[in-house]
């Protein structure tokens, strides 16, 4: 099977408006452009993944399932707008802040490339061409950990802003 790019989106403040700790339906609100720049990764033969930190479990403030079900939601709005969420990846825990068996330092946390790199376990993954789209440092970070090209995403309409980006076809 030949190997295929990857897009790699982080969550809150690039999918969705960061309003800090979001875990519920209700909390969303969709960047502009989102979903189509989901479908336009789609057409252009990408795998799309999102890549979030989420210390508010750790934090005690929502659960593991929680965040489950919110990506579950998230994943079954797209494909009513016809755009392919191949996979989520999360991370539950921070270095210092909350509880057992959160509170820990992990290969996960962006910007360590933990979730990035979990994907190529499971997938044929071209990273010459795959990409990372963040509103952070850590993001980038992250992305230059995994060995893949990382833009940061500044606001405005994400599927304008993701369209020259994907040269890959
Ligand atoms: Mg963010
Ligand atoms: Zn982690």
């Amino acid at each position: 099977m030949s190997k295929q790019p990857a897009i790699f989106f982080d969550r809150d403040g690039v999918l969705n408006v960061d309003t800090n700790y979001a875990y519920l339906p209700e909390h969303i609100i969709w960047i502009d452009g989102a979903m189509d720049a989901i479908k336009r990764a789609n057409e252009k033969g990408y795998l799309v993944f999102v890549v979030t930190n989420q210390s508010g479990i750790a934090r005690g403030m929502y659960s593991e399932q929680d965040v489950q079900h919110l990506h579950a939601w998230m994943e079954k709005e797209c494909i009513q707008h016809g755009a392919v969420i191949d996979g989520f990846a999360f991370c539950p825990h921070h270095p210092e802040q909350g509880q057992e068996p959160y509170n820990k330092e992990c290969d996960c946390r962006k910007p360590a490339p933990g979730m990035i790199l979990s994907f190529a376990k499971s997938y044929a993954l071209d990273f010459e061409n795959s990409l990372m789209i963040g509103d952070r440092e850590s993001d980038m970070q992250a992305a230059q950990a995994a060995g893949i090209k990382g833009y940061l995403f500044a606001g405005g309409n994400l599927a304008q802003f993701i369209t020259p980006l994907l040269q890959h076809s």
